[in-house]
């Protein structure tokens, strides 16, 4: 067998190696295969994370998914809407906080009023957001589910045309019949898989940053799965991905179906996120929130794997409570736990920096595009001296501060 450290050294991998990676369990060979990832994550992107702001606007959802804790059918859940003012303050929030992108995303909707809000607010948010700090305005993820070509159209076009829009439809799972799992026969005409590569193919003739991703350690699911979803995401020529540990979640309907241990579920889905980096190499990779809800520096991990994005929640606090995915998701309380300065503080001590007021944009998009690169900067010597860091991050939190975002009206009043 090709030794560990050689394998980890080659640009291209055949599925059995991909495969073999991903099931790495070893704590010395995890390592070896974190450091790979990060090392090529800063060699090819630079040192800086991103932020993209969240802002999970509904919990209102036509669709069932099986996994799903805002499924159409729960019904111990009340549900929300945010207005159109409290969604553009919490992009304006977010710009005033440096952080040059936010993502809205809400539970599936496909009807004429849900399209045209979504348009006046991208509309409104880049009128907004304009500054001395950020003069191109800000960058916006819809992650909005599946819609029509004319409707991922006219988001785009709401925007002004520029190459600021991205969208994140997650495949969810490559596999057809574990797909269809999760989605069963009932509803396969709103969640089907055809259409969802379709609406994957309508987003990229609609000139999105395309994004997509799936779940890790589902019920069934295989390491040879994983490695085919891997696949997918190059043969779609994704340009960011967004993947994270699945969870049980108690309003979902998969509760007989259980769920992996937290340790070993956290390791693959770590070994995923640096397996996805050395093979897809130039695109962008978020730590999903999920990660945190099996440990407190998920996130943190996710970095020192190959992530590049991170995707602090910006929802006003009274309704983040009704937008529970899984449960035990991360930041819906009281604790400052996704306070950006503690966070920029977590990431500082793994000598990354935060690109504030940069839109980020996934290189491999720009390449596809032709565009411009941005010069990589030269890494700082904290990136450096990181090479030789252990995942240990420090759990250490920063001072203890209270999250901006949870109280609107002051985001409000700085604004005016
Ligand atoms: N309606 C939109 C986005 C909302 S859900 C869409 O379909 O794209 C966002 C993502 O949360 C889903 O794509 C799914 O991958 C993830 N998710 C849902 N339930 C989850 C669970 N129980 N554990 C982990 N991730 C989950």
């Amino acid at each position: 067998m090709t030794p560990l450290a050689v394998l980890l050294r080659q640009e291209a991998f055949a599925d059995a190696d991909i495969i073999r990676l991903l099931g790495l369990t070893d704590p010395s060979d995890c390592e070896r295969l974190r450091r790979a990832a990060y090392d090529l994550t800063t060699g090819i992107i630079g040192d800086k994370v991103h932020y993209r702001g969240i802002v999970e606007f509904s919990n209102r959802c036509t669709l069932n998914c099986r996994y799903c804790g805002i499924r159409r059918d729960n019904p111990t859940l009340d549900r929300y809407q945010l207005s159109m003012a409290e969604i553009v303050e919490s992009a304006v929030w977010a710009a005033e906080n440096r952080y040059g992108s936010v993502c809205l995303q809400a539970g599936e909707r496909r009807d004429w009023p849900f399209i045209d809000f979504v348009t006046e607010c991208i509309r409104l948010i880049r009128a907004r957001i304009v500054s001395a700090t950020q003069p191109d305005g800000a960058s916006i993820t819809l992650s909005l589910g599946e819609q029509t070509l004319d409707t991922y159209r006219r988001w785009r076009e709401a925007a002004g045309g520029a190459d600021c829009m991205r969208y994140l439809l997650r495949m969810e799972t490559s596999n057809p019949a574990l797909f269809a799992h999760l989605h069963p026969g009932g509803f396969a005409h709103e969640k089907g898989y055809a259409a969802r590569i379709q609406a994957l193919e309508n987003l990229r003739t609609a000139g999105f940053q395309v994004g997509t991703g799936g779940m890790i350690g589902l019920p069934g699911q295989t390491l040879a799965d994983l490695c085919a979803d891997l696949r997918f995401y190059q043969r779609i020529d994704a340009d960011m991905l967004g993947m994270g540990p699945y969870i049980l979640s108690q309003g979902a309907d998969m509760g007989a179906e259980g769920m992996m241990e937290p340790a070993p579920l956290l390791q693959r889905a770590l070994n995923m996120l640096a397996v996805a980096r050395l093979v897809l190499r130039d695109v962008n990779i978020a730590a999903a929130t999920a990660l945190q809800a099996l440990a407190a520096d998920g996130r943190e991990r996710g970095i020192a794997y190959g992530c590049n994005i991170v995707m602090p929640n910006i929802t006003p606090r009274a309704v983040r409570k009704a937008y529970q995915l899984y449960d035990n998701k991360p930041c819906i309380d009281d604790q400052p736990t996704d306070c950006s300065a503690c966070l920029e503080g977590r990431i500082r001590s793994m000598g990354r920096r935060v690109g504030w007021d940069e839109w980020g944009c996934s290189r491999h998009f720009r390449r596809r595009l032709g565009l411009a690169l941005p010069d990589r900067p030269s890494l700082s010597a904290e990136t450096q001296a990181a090479k030789s860091v252990h995942v240990g991050i420090p759990l250490r939190r920063g001072p203890a501060r209270t999250d901006p975002a949870a109280d609107l009206t002051s985001a409000t009043d700085r604004s005016r």
